[in-house]
């Protein structure tokens, strides 16, 4: 038995396998199965589903876009309770739509991909789980841009004795009732959390690097007879859907052009004028960069809870951390029983692209060279028969990501289809056609606050490119990639010699 035999033999062989099981693979898989492909898995490195809205329970998580919105537009939820939902009712919904969607038997909990590589001569994907080995003609990677906390290395945080954590792994064993505590960043899952602990907590000092743009949570609870309503006449729901959808798409305006990032600016110093009475404390406040440059955050409890008496607001980070206190770069410690991490993640530098390789074994991470770059945001030369979800450039600063992954799944679907009217066994988009991508997406982004004015967030790369947004309108991206250009598209026939063992059934 040659080693390719043996390859064949001893694997799981799907058509589909989708890494990750939030809005984006489930999403993928539901597509799929909708169009006739049920031959697929998807691999789960944790024990539940729900990515995002499963790991963040940190007190006070929720969404930020309006849940009418914020959820498949296939599978609307009339019973919101909130306009913003929180994390356990999104959380059930994404297990409830996998259930109504029969994705459950498809979904490998566990299963922590390693390595994932393009073989060539059985135009396949070798994929190396923690439980096994699967062979996929295609692989959608949805392994979450921010599905990896960023945690600061702080020196001497190997010497702490208290309890130490970030947002999206809440150490929930811990009662902070009476507690010292130290917050470290002020991001928007610390603006979430902040106010829920600051009532229970003796003394909380939050470490601002730097202040964020905040303006009011427009929230409100959906009453039994909206929900009512939006069950018996779902026309309604969309109507809302639509209407909420083209008023985040206004946010998107002072965003592109520095006359109205002005006006934003304004509205958003009154409400910080309006919670914070105290000059010097609303000095540390103000931010000095232009607003959206940075991700802009809606709260209306966060201001108010820093003005508590038990509750400090230290400029700059952690200079050093002791076995019970923190000293910050004043030079003062602080003594302290707990460490949040409140410092995000890290979406341009993804773990799982540094193990999935082209046929040579070079990695994304290797191709992409520190700025992620794919054809319509979604496949990336060179490495055939993969799709990236949410892909380079695909992220959203004004409105909801799950606008984004339908319109990318448009584009899957488009290409999996030319494939199957090509008899194919392989696709990718043709290097030209990439890199004339990039370039659109480049100069869209040109002029906008996330790039002008030197202003440095989490959205640029290591290369100082934004490759993390979507630079315009999300309508003018989804009109773009939902019809696939065939020419953009280099197919090569299915060979005739590659192995095709019978499909593994995943249902
Ligand atoms: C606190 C918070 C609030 C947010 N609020 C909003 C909002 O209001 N509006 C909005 O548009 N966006 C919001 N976002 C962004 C949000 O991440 C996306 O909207 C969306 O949930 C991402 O879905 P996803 O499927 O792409 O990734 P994720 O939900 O991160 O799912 C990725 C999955 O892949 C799994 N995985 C990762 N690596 C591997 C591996 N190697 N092997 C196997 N499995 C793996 C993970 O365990 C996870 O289950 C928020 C993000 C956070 C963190």
């Amino acid at each position: 038995m040659t080693g390719r035999d043996r390859w064949t033999q001893d694997r799981t062989h799907v058509r589909v396998a989708i890494v990750g099981s939030g809005f984006a693979g489930l999403g993928a898989a539901i597509r799929l199965k909708q169009a006739g492909i049920h031959d697929l898995v998807i691999l789960e490195r944790a024990r539940e589903l729900g990515g995002t809205w499963r790991d963040n329970s940190y007190p006070g998580c929720a969404c930020d876009v309006q849940s009418h919105l914020y959820s498949f537009s296939f599978a609307p939820n009339p019973e919101w309770s909130h306009s913003f939902s929180r994390q356990p009712e999104i959380w059930a919904y994404l297990q409830r739509v996998a259930r109504d969607y029969g994705l459950l038997p498809h979904i490998r909990f566990d299963h922590e991909v390693r390595d994932a590589r393009w073989d060539d001569a059985s135009q396949r994907w070798r994929i190396e789980t923690t439980r096994g080995e699967y062979g996929a003609s295609l692989l959608v990677m949805a392994s979450g841009a921010l599905s990896d906390p960023a945690v600061p290395r702080l020196p001497g945080i190997e010497r702490f004795e208290g309890r130490a954590f970030h947002s999206a792994c809440w150490d929930h064993e811990l009662d902070l009732r009476g507690k010292r505590v130290a917050v470290i960043g002020t991001g928007a899952s610390a603006i979430q959390f902040v106010p829920e602990i600051q009532p229970l907590v003796e003394r909380l000092h939050v470490f601002q690097r730097t202040p964020p743009w905040i303006i009011p949570r427009h929230d409100r609870p959906l009453g039994a007879f909206e929900r009512a309503l939006f069950r018996r006449a779902p026309a309604l729901q969309r109507v809302l859907r639509g209407w909420i959808y083209l008023r985040r798409e206004l946010l998107l305006v002072p965003f592109r052009h520095a006359a109205l990032a002005r006006l934003a600016e304004r509205m958003a110093l009154a409400h910080l004028r309006k919670a914070v009475r105290d000059p010097a404390l609303r000095r540390k406040l103000t931010p000095s960069y232009r607003i959206g440059c940075k991700r802009v955050l809606i709260s209306n409890d966060y201001y108010p809870a820093l003005t508590r008496p038990n509750v400090e607001v230290v400029t700059g980070t952690v200079a050093e951390v002791r076995a019970r206190s923190v000293v910050g770069e004043d030079g003062v410690e602080r003594p302290v029983d707990a460490i949040i991490f409140g410092t995000g993640f890290q979406p341009t530098d993804q773990p799982l692209a540094h193990h999935v390789r082209a046929a040579d074994g070079r990695s994304l991470t290797d191709a992409w060279g520190g700025s992620p770059r794919a054809y319509a945001g979604t496949t990336v030369a060179g490495f055939p028969n993969l799709f990236v979800l949410p892909g380079p450039n695909t992220g959203l600063g004004h409105t909801s990501v799950v606008y984004m992954l339908e319109a990318q799944l448009e584009h899957v679907m488009g290409v999996v289809r030319l494939m199957d009217q090509h008899g194919a066994g392989a696709v990718e988009p043709r290097a030209e056609a990439e890199a004339a991508w990039v370039r659109e997406v480049d100069r869209r982004m040109a002029g906008t606050v996330w790039v002008a004015g030197g202003c440095r967030s989490w959205y640029l790369d290591a290369t100082g490119r934004n490759s993390t947004l979507w630079p315009d309108h999300t309508w003018r991206y989804r009109r773009r990639v939902a019809r696939v250009v065939p020419d953009d598209y280099v197919l090569t026939p299915a060979r005739r010699d590659a192995d095709q063992p019978a499909p593994a059934a995943a249902d």
